[in-house]
């Protein structure tokens, strides 16, 4: 068997919350390792580990930098506790990481946890130290800032090495923070959101608006694939596919074309708001970025605002586009964002929608539609899909 030892950062601040957060993170890393035969979780006093076999080394790696809370992870590698063994151990662990590079920063850390052990810490790191740098030539002891460190826990039957510390997501459990809605469509920017919002410990529940059969089901498809992409993070997920057709139709008909996108976006408030309450859930997320588009601006945000009762999240509000594409990139979602596909706000936008809309606007406009109406029918043509 293999075994990770992972870190976790934030959750440790938290105090009386603390045990909580520990409970979740426990269930997210037991979830991601359902499929591996074998595989165990286990809480020690400040971290966890991973047990494995050792052939699912690589595929372990890739999934726990997939967890939210995991700080940062590394793989140990146990001997018995000799110094020849420990130092042989080491040269293999130390030479895989320098490779062929001419000079390289390295230190050996050692943590004792058999308090008893008749050398210290800097004796048994020196003693370790001396094994190791005869033979790997490229190696310069730098003990403040090295590039590779060979830690090791110096046990009471059993020491453990280990070298690289690979990043994990940081962030919180999914779980900690209770639950969101997230108002998502198939573009690059609502599933990023959504995925900051988890990592910061809540739960997504989503809700798509779609404007089927006047567009294809491409929208409807991408949505589906990228809320499965998106499960990786929290293993399975809700989402409501709301048809707003109906409505748009008779937004066209009969309200200034100028304030269609805010009219629907109005109107999907009203009913994310209906699944906020169905679900117990406790704010409302979108991918909107300051200006990125016209229906992005401070005063259209509040027209939308105003509808909900509950806070409405932006976390990409002071990201740049390219920096939201990178992260989509990141989390696998921009191959999917990236194909064409006819959105519900494409259709019927006008060539010059309003860019500083007032509330008092679009109360007038929505005299003319019988919102209720259309809330009320929309909301029963709900359909909700349990993904994963
Ligand atoms: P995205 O990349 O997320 O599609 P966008 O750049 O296309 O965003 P807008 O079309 O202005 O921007 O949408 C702003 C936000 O409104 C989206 O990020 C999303 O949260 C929400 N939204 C837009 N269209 C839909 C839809 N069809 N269903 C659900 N939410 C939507
Ligand atoms: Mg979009």
């Amino acid at each position: 068997m293999a075994t990770a030892i992972i870190h976790y950062h934030e959750i440790a601040l938290k105090g009386g919350n603390r045990s909580f957060f520990e409970a979740k993170l426990k269930e997210n890393l037991a979830r991601v390792m359902v499929g591996f035969e074998g595989a165990k979780v286990e809480k020690k006093h400040d971290h966890f580990r991973v047990h494995f076999e050792k052939s699912d080394e690589d595929s372990v790696r890739e999934i726990l930098g997939e967890v939210c809370g995991v700080e940062n992870f590394s793989f140990v590698s146990s001997v018995a506790r000799d110094f020849e063994e420990v130092i042989a151990r080491g040269l293999e662990m130390v030479q895989a990481e320098v490779g062929e590079s001419e000079e390289v920063t390295f230190r050996v850390a050692v943590h004792r946890s058999d308090k008893n052990f008749e050398m210290n810490s800097m004796e048994i790191a020196k003693k370790i130290s001396a094994g190791i740098l005869p033979v790997i030539g490229s190696l310069k002891v730098n003990l403040k800032k090295a590039e590779v460190v060979l830690y090791v826990d110096w046990g009471a039957k059993e020491v453990q090495l280990s070298v690289k510390k690979e990043p994990g997501l940081g962030g919180l459990p999914v779980g900690v923070s209770g639950k969101v809605v997230s108002l998502i469509s198939s573009g690059f920017d609502s599933p990023v959101a959504s995925f900051m919002m988890m990592r910061r410990g809540a739960t997504v529940i989503y809700v798509h608006f779609h404007s089927y059969p006047a567009t294809g089901m491409e929208s409807m498809e991408n949505v589906k694939k990228i809320v499965e992409k998106l499960n990786r993070f929290q293993g399975k997920s809700k989402l409501y596919m709301i048809p707003l057709i109906d409505f748009q139709k008779e937004v066209v008909k009969g309200a200034d074309a100028a304030l269609r996108v805010l009219l629907y976006r109005r109107m999907m408030i009203r009913l994310a708001e209906r699944v906020m309450r169905r679900e117990k859930a406790k704010a409302l997320v979108t991918g909107e970025s300051l200006a990125q588009v016209a229906s992005q601006t401070l005063e259209n945000m509040n027209v939308v605002n105003v509808l909900a009762s509950r806070p409405v999240l932006r976390p990409l509000i002071g990201m740049n586009k390219n920096e939201i594409i990178k992260m989509a990139e990141q989390i696998g979602t921009a191959e999917i964002s990236m194909q064409p596909y006819d959105d519900c706000c494409s259709l019927y936008i006008p060539k010059a929608p309003a860019l500083s809309a007032r509330v008092e606007e679009l109360e007038e406009a929505e005299k003319n539609l019988d919102i209720e109406k259309f809330e009320q029918e929309l909301w029963e043509a709900r359909e909700l899909i349990k993904v994963g």
